[in-house]
């Protein structure tokens, strides 16, 4: 879901509230945090993973995401999310692109995320990001024909994928710090 624009809206605003991928568990299965983050954070409301110190974060789809983030003005936010910011938004901001040329980036993308979800079968995995690379996963090591809805899925999976790394700056399904 994406929130309305406002006339005062930053293209910067404009843009990322036109998205949302970030935070909603397409782009990323989780979120980094630092030791110190933890406990604030759960305190907020996120899912805090804690037990293996190689994924010390939070899971998306964040919680407190609907449309805008709920928390940025907390003196919790975490420092990944105040940082981070993906190729997209970079090149606007640096006026490498317009602001129609980077919205209509992701409303591509959100068109390929549209025709995808229905090719995917049913998980306990909750982000996207992970129900997609577990699906792609387990048709490539099948072994088997495919059948005309994998391969369809296979096609678009590997159009998105692209698209992640090339437009977003995004080629691994684990986290963000940065
Ligand atoms: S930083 Fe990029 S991925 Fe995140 S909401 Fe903004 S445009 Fe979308």
């Amino acid at each position: 879901m994406t929130k309305p624009i406002k006339s005062g809206d930053s293209p910067a605003n404009i843009l990322c509230k036109s998205c949302g991928l970030c935070c909603s568990g397409h782009l990323f299965a989780w979120v980094r945090l630092n030791a110190p983050e933890l406990d604030p954070a759960q305190s907020l409301g996120l899912n805090v993973i804690r037990n293996d110190p190689r994924q010390r974060g939070f899971t998306q789809p964040c919680p407190l995401w609907d449309g805008v983030c709920a928390v940025y003005t907390s003196p919790h936010y975490p420092r990944s999310c105040k940082t981070y910011k993906c190729n997209v938004l970079r090149q606007l901001l640096d006026e490498a692109i317009s602001l129609p040329e980077a919205l209509s980036v992701i409303q591509e993308t959100l068109s390929l995320i549209r025709e995808i979800e229905p090719l995917l079968p049913a998980s306990k995995a909750i982000s996207f990001r992970e129900r997609l690379i577990t699906h792609k996963e387990e048709l490539e090591a099948g072994g088997k024909e495919h059948t005309a809805s994998e391969h369809e899925f296979l096609r678009l999976t590997e159009a998105l994928l692209t698209c992640y790394e090339d437009r977003f700056g995004v080629d691994d399904f684990i986290d963000y710090e940065k």
